[in-house]
C-alpha cells in the first residue's frame, strides 16, 4: 500500500504523517499525500522483552526502513526473518504503527 505523508508546498520537503510544520519555510500548513510505501531495511531488531501491552506479541521484528522517496521509517515485520538491506512493502498501518512486509 502506499505510504500516507505530508509534503512543504513551498519548498517539497517531505515528512512523516501527522507533521504540520516546515522548518525550512516556517510554513505551518502542508499537502496530505500518499507515497511509493516500497523501501529496503535500513536496520532491525528483535524485542524479546517487551513493553505489557505487547508482550504477548514477543518476540516480534523492529525494522527501520529507507522508503524509496528517501523518508526512514521505524515499524514492525509481520513476518521474519529479516535481514539489511531486504525489499519490504508497506502492508497496513494500524494504531500510528507502520506493519511491513517482505516483497
Ligand atoms: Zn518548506
Amino acid at each position: 500500500m502506499n505510504m500516507p505523508a505530508s509534503r512543504c508546498p513551498d519548498c517539497g520537503r517531505l515528512f512523516h504523517s501527522g507533521k504540520s510544520y516546515c522548518p525550512d519555510c516556517d510554513r505551518d500548513t502542508l499537502d496530505s499525500i500518499d507515497l511509493n510505501g516500497k523501501g529496503n531495511v535500513y536496520s532491525y531488531t528483535e524485542i524479546y522483552a517487551a513493553p505489557k501491552r505487547f508482550a504477548q506479541q514477543a518476540p516480534y521484528l523492529i525494522v527501520l526502513v529507507e522508503m524509496e522517496h528517501g523518508l526512514r521509517v521505524t515499524g514492525r515485520m509481520l513476518n521474519g526473518p529479516v535481514q539489511i538491506g531486504d525489499r519490504v512493502e508497506l502492508h497496513k498501518v494500524e494504531n500510528h504503527c507502520y506493519y511491513f512486509a517482505a516483497l
